[in-house]
């Protein structure tokens, strides 16, 4: 195949140890069922003499592009608590990187290209659901200015994927600022290859962490800088009510990009303890035990990177001790301005973060849908007669009257014309995101049905999530009580 992909590869440079070469598997009948074109050109991708056949044999790894040197990467990583040694890629195959037009490096990797040496007992696939989910939900998060790999094409394969029943297969292109995971750090650590953990802390300061390269102490201020992204993704999901379900170690990227849309999802009423993966039956992975888990996970990497933090064992507990101290701190900070932004006050003060807990504590005691207040709220702002629609989303709607008045009250505080205060927020409260519903609707539709209408109708709606429009009002509605989704699974 001619150059379409101008590929400029680095992880392959790296020792033997990081990886294993592989290749794609072939499938049996390739059709392209999505592009992403701005992201394609973005990439500086040169697609434009490709037909529809030969970019599903493009993205789906049937025409190995010149340059391509696909690689399975190696990782270890701890899985709801428990160590794994070696996991690995096991249905994912890294086709190479290119420098983007703004100068970054991306990777380009195949999700779902068939076994690999990392595979195990497992094919290889990934089903089509999870693909369509990961496909919207990482693009809805990316307009939402929330940092995340992208999806830039999903090819389906003609492949059967065995699962609870048989399942029609998929391969994602998903686009990464790195794969480099926890994880990875984890498996040189667990096999005392200090040699091999410097060259990747050196690997991840030159391509996330530039700044880090100039500093007397490397090591400790690259810890730092990779939980000051932690804290601020976190905080990301939160304020959109959105839930990961499986922090694993291996699906934590230092990059501080969201990595694997499996059983994710965003919450409709508010819920501190929602959870919707069908794997995490005990709740680890709960909407408000992110944080929490997102500092496992970093002190899981801190341990990891102990050789490297200082010679003596006991300072380099000491130095991680102090880095990862300042986790919670950074994280209630950012989560204080963003939930204060959320419902319009523009200069956080004393007794704000009460005023916003209160809040949420009676969205939860009222079933009250998360993305709706907050749109609603907007409104109310400009349209003190729009209150009664916020009132309208309670159980008990008297459980809101209070509240709003002690909330008007504190924006009557700051001098600040309402339409610009109603904009303000109208730019942080999106209408419309993947809600669980929707996307459950276009899977049934595409796996039951061969039908990709409402998936691209989607895909064009969350592009814009906070524009208000007539033709998106049922993307923005809760789930009428039986299209309620409760259960999301990973297609693992
Ligand atoms: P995940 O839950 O998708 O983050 O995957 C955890 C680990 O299991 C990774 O090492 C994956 O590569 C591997 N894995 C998941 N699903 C499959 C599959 N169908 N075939 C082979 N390996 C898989
Ligand atoms: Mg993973």
């Amino acid at each position: 195949m001619a150059t379409v992909i101008s590929f400029n590869n680095s992880y392959g440079r790296l020792p033997e140890a990081f990886f294993r070469r592989t290749r794609p598997v072939a499938f049996p009948e390739l059709r392209l069922r999505a592009l992403n074109r701005s992201l394609a050109e973005s990439l500086g991708l040169d697609l434009a003499a490709l037909d529809d056949s030969a970019l599903a044999a493009l993205f789906a790894g049937a025409e190995l592009p010149a340059g391509a040197d696909p690689l399975a990467l190696a990782y270890s990583g701890h899985q709801f608590g428990n160590f794994v040694p070696t996991l690995g890629d096991g249905r994912a195959v890294l086709l190479g990187e290119v420098i983007d037009r703004d100068g970054e490096r991306r990777d380009i990797q195949l999700k779902g290209a068939g076994r690999t040496p990392f595979s195990r007992g497992g094919d290889g696939l990934c089903p089509l659901g999870p693909g369509i989910r990961e496909y919207l939900v990482s693009e809805a998060m990316h307009a939402l200015g929330v940092p995340t790999t992208r999806a830039l094409a999903l090819v389906s394969t003609g492949e059967t994927a065995i699962r609870e029943t048989p399942k029609p297969a998929c391969v994602l292109t998903r686009i990464a600022a790195s794969h480099v995971r926890v994880g990875t750090f984890q498996y040189f650590a667990a096999r005392g290859d200090t040699d091999n953990l410097r060259r990747l802390a050196d690997y991840v300061i030159d391509r996330h962490y530039p700044a880090v390269a100039e500093s007397a102490a490397p090591y400790p201020d690259l810890l730092a800088a990779i939980r000051r992204r932690q804290a601020a993704l976190i905080t990301d999901w939160m304020r959109f009510g959105f839930i990961h379900g499986v922090m694993n170690t291996d699906n934590m990227a230092v990059s501080g990009e969201t990595l694997d849309y499996g059983p994710c999802a965003f919450m409709d009423a508010f819920r501190a303890d929602a959870r919707f993966s069908f794997i995490d039956q005990h709740g680890r992975y709960a909407y408000a035990n992110q944080p929490a888990l997102a500092l496992w996970n970093l002190t899981r990497l801190a341990e990891a990177m102990l050789p490297l933090l200082d010679a003596d064992q006991d300072r380099a507990i000491a130095v991680a001790q102090d880095v990862l101290g300042e986790f919670m701190p950074h994280f209630e900070s950012r989560w204080r301005a963003a939930m204060c932004e959320k419902v319009g006050i523009q200069k956080p003060g004393d007794g704000d973060a009460a005023l916003v807990q209160a809040l949420l504590e009676l969205m939860q005691q009222n079933s009250v849908d998360f993305t709706l207040l907050f749109r609603r709220l907007c409104n109310a702002v400009d349209d003190p007669a729009a209150g009664e629609n916020v009132r309208a989303l309670f159980d008990n709607p008297g459980a809101w009257d209070a509240w709003e008045s002690q909330w008007r009250q504190r924006l009557e505080a700051e001098a600040v014309p309402a339409p610009e205060r109603a904009a303000r927020m109208r730019a942080v409260n999106p209408a419309v995101i993947p809600r669980n519903h929707w996307i459950e609707k276009a899977i049934r539709a595409a796996e039951d049905d061969d039908d990709f209408s409402l998936f691209n109708r989607l895909r064009g709606a969350l592009v814009q999530p906070f524009d208000e429009t007539a033709e998106n009002a049922d993307l923005m509605l809760p789930p009428a009580p039986e299209e309620r989704v409760t259960q999301t699974f990973c297609g693992t």
